[in-house]
């Protein structure tokens, strides 16, 4: 009889609570769908490291590679840096535009590195792109020495490799674009301690130590942190709801202004990276380059992003996953580095003299009190995370609550079927 007596409440809903948590924990743990890593497409850090010590070591003529390690309590990494030199000795370096490009600070971000690599083959090899031939651009190369940094979060980027599809921070956990003393530290609502953490300190993290210092040898013009998510063309600032005043600011906007026209038909998303997007970033590497380093042109580039891709598939979210979209975008943004190249140069040699910023580029880089954040690409997804977080909330609500009325449901129909069958046996 204990048997068919009715269950005490607490135990009926401690059982629907246990049932709830099991559904969803198992709801967690296997995602609808989640796309790999496309093998065929993407090289591994391993072979695209192999890859580029070959070009190099094919052309040193034009390149060379630096390898640079930085440690901080018991956490080490290692940087590639490779430089592009046209036509090395014919020219005075320091009449040069020099060029800083950084790829892959997001490990998560496997696209941008790709285009780092193509870039460099087009610079060197191949010297056809999307029907263009390079011989146009031969001219203006000279005048440029590029610094590209392929991978900049080389451990960040192994977790990823390992299966950590979704992790955008660097080996021990620090967002390395949120790591740079520019309004460093400060959160906003939406603050996402996961995926924003910007480490104990501005410049705590190795990674981030090792580019201040590159920057301050190498004294860039022009700046682009490459990132993937969506597709834009940011200029300063991330930490703040505007773009600088001033003529730096008007040329920034006007190399975009003219890149986003000539090649992307005007499709781009242009505009400071804190207000193009409506969401604010601190501690950013583009705003410590305009604000302390004074580059004149200090960008964040957005390469690709799908919008229909669930947030819990992140490779397919920041990265393309077949051939045609993989190639399309590889060729559409080393050409669009080449026109960037063309707009900087022009538009730096015009505004020599003009441009406050740019009598600074031969001066010592001094850290000012003018720290100011900055932006990242990604703010308008992660708003797109909170909102998918509390969907899942509501329903694992749901979940529990029919979990709960199916175990009433269910029992009461056990209990009517035991008293059936009493009565029958009686
Ligand atoms: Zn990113």
């Amino acid at each position: 009889m204990a048997a068919s007596a009715p269950l005490p409440p607490p135990r009926l809903l401690a059982i629907a609570l246990a049932l709830a948590v099991v559904f969803s924990a198992a709801g967690a743990r296997m995602p609808a769908s989640v796309t790999p890593i496309s093998r065929n497409l993407y090289h591994s850090s391993d072979a695209l490291l192999r890859d580029i010590k070959a070009l190099v070591a094919r052309h040193p003529d034009k390149l060379s590679m630096d390898t640079i390690t930085a440690s901080n309590k018991g956490y080490s990494t290692e940087l590639f840096v490779v430089t592009f030199n046209h036509v090395k000795e014919s020219m005075d370096n320091d009449s040069k535009i020099h060029v800083l490009l950084s790829f892959g600070q997001h490990g998560r971000e496997l696209i941008t590195s790709e285009v780092a690599l193509r870039l460099l083959y087009i610079l060197t090899e191949k010297h056809k792109i999307a029907g263009v031939d390079l011989l146009s651009f031969e001219k203006m190369l000279e005048n440029l020495v590029i610094k590209v940094v392929p991978m900049e979060n080389l451990n960040g980027r192994k977790r990823v490799e390992e299966g950590e599809l979704c992790d955008r921070r660097n080996g021990r956990g620090v967002d390395l674009n949120r790591n740079w003393s520019v309004d460093w530290g400060k959160k906003e609502k939406d603050y996402n301690p996961y995926e924003e953490n910007p480490g104990t300190a501005p410049f705590s993290e190795p990674e981030a130590q090792i580019m201040r210092e590159l920057t301050k040898s190498f004294k860039p013009h022009m700046w682009v942190n490459v990132h993937s998510g969506m597709e834009a063309l940011f200029m300063p600032y991330d930490h703040k709801n505007t773009t600088p005043n001033g003529a730096s600011a008007h040329l920034m906007r006007s190399v975009l202004e003219n890149l986003n026209h000539r090649h992307f038909q005007d499709s781009c998303l242009v505009g400071s990276g804190g207000g193009a997007v409506g969401y604010l970033a601190h501690g950013t590497t583009t705003d410590y380059m305009y604000d302390i380093v004074k580059v004149p042109m200090p960008f964040t580039f957005e390469i690709y992003g799908d919008e229909t891709a669930s947030t819990s598939d992140c490779f397919k979210m920041f990265n393309p996953v077949d051939k045609k979209t993989f190639d399309r975008v590889i060729n559409k943004w080393c050409m669009a580095f080449l026109i960037l190249f063309e707009e900087g140069l022009r538009n730096l040699r015009d505004a020599q003299g003009a441009v406050d910023n740019w009598v600074t580029m031969g001066g010592d880089i001094v850290e000012g009190s003018a720290a100011r954040e900055s932006s990242d690409e990604k703010r308008k997804l992660e708003g797109l995370d909170l909102g998918m977080q509390e969907l899942r909330t509501y329903f694992r609500l749901f979940m529990l609550s029919t979990a709960l009325l199916m175990f009433m449901f269910c029992t009461r129909i056990s209990k009517n079927r035991n008293r059936d069958t009493d009565e029958q046996s009686a």
